[in-house]
């Protein structure tokens, strides 16, 4: 895997922006490059620090961070910007340079039936795009990239949480293609109604979604189930800026109304041993990424539940609703 971080737009950027001292966010896979961004940035003459917080979508920009640490400019690698803040950040997308010929070869019997595809990309292929599109209309295929919508920075451009773009082409289209990894198409998978087809770039693979689809909504009826039989809730909030998916304090409402005991508790990031000691909590609901609920079902030993899923819970939505619309 060969990225590249376009030194020359963050030197280019910096000269005009002129920080003093900047801190730096890397998305996770990235962090050991490090030493050789931050030799970059010093040759300028600016103090540069380093966030060791995790960092998985660009709904975690470092803000908070920054501001307690009085630097000039927040410099996040890795993702697109996600949601509009107020503070000043450099967003450096970073490009993963492959030969992707192979794989679009080998993705053809996968689409042999489909005609018109929905094509999408996690953001390290945004520069490959066109010429994935130019493949597959060379193999008489009509291609439709998905819309900008939402909290998606492009045309085409495909985040964990945010599949409108998406959904906006289905009717336009018999299948979709993601150009990434698991976690893009899996969510795909979850929130269309559509074959989703991964063109899986780090294993040199290409498969459909459709197995996954099935066990993991099993998965999501057995939590709803549980937090019907819960009597103690937790209703979990996250701070960082980009995660807000729900109201608190319409759930604890709600969950008082059907003779429930919920709490609300925040924290930087949900993980299983910082939920461990509340171990009177029978179910957790969590407000924070989607996908946390969802892919990391087998890590808890508690349900946690997303706030749509909250609602099936509830009797406030159906199951059917939330499967018309996407569970993500
Ligand atoms: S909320 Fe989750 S899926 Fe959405 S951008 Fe953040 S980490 Fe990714």
């Amino acid at each position: 895997m060969t990225l590249d971080f376009e030194k020359e737009k963050l030197i280019s950027e910096l000269q005009t922006r002129k920080p003093k001292k900047v801190l730096v966010q890397l998305a996770e896979g990235i962090k050991r490059d490090a030493s050789e961004i931050a030799e970059w940035i010093e040759s300028l003459g600016i103090e540069c620090i380093f966030s060791g917080e995790s960092c998985w979508g660009a709904c975690s920009v470092a803000v908070q961070e920054a501001q307690a640490l009085g630097v000039d400019l927040l410099i996040h690698f890795g993702h697109a910007q996600f949601i509009e803040v107020d503070f000043p950040i450099l967003y450096m997308e970073v490009q993963d340079i492959l030969d992707l010929n192979p794989l679009l070869n080998k993705s053809l019997p996968h689409l042999k039936d489909y005609e018109k595809i929905g094509l999408s990309y996690s953001i390290q292929h945004r520069h490959d795009i066109q010429n994935i599109k130019s493949f597959y209309e060379e193999q008489g295929k009509k291609v439709t990239l998905s819309k900008k919508a939402g909290t998606n920075a492009y045309e085409g451009h495909i985040t964990g949480c945010e599949y409108r773009g998406l959904k906006a082409i289905q009717e336009q289209v018999e299948a979709f293609v993601i150009i990434g990894n698991q976690f893009h198409s899996m969510g795909a998978t979850l929130a269309l109604r559509k074959p989703v087809i991964l063109l899986d770039v780090y294993n040199d693979d290409v498969r459909s979604m459709e197995g996954l689809r099935e066990k993991i909504l099993k998965q999501r009826a057995i939590s709803i189930q549980k937090l019907r039989d819960a009597k103690n809730v937790g209703i979990i909030v996250e701070i960082k800026p980009g995660q807000k998916f729900g109201n608190p304090k319409y759930l604890v409402d709600k969950l008082k109304e059907q003779g429930k005991n919920p709490v609300v508790i925040t924290m930087s990031e949900l993980t299983p041993d910082k939920i461990m000691n509340f171990y009177n909590i029978d179910a957790f609901i969590e407000l924070a990424c989607p996908r946390i609920a969802i892919d990391d079902f087998a890590k808890y030993h508690k349900p946690i539940l997303t706030f749509k899923e909250a609602l099936v819970a509830l009797g406030i939505k159906s199951w059917n609703d939330i499967l018309k619309t996407g569970i993500v």
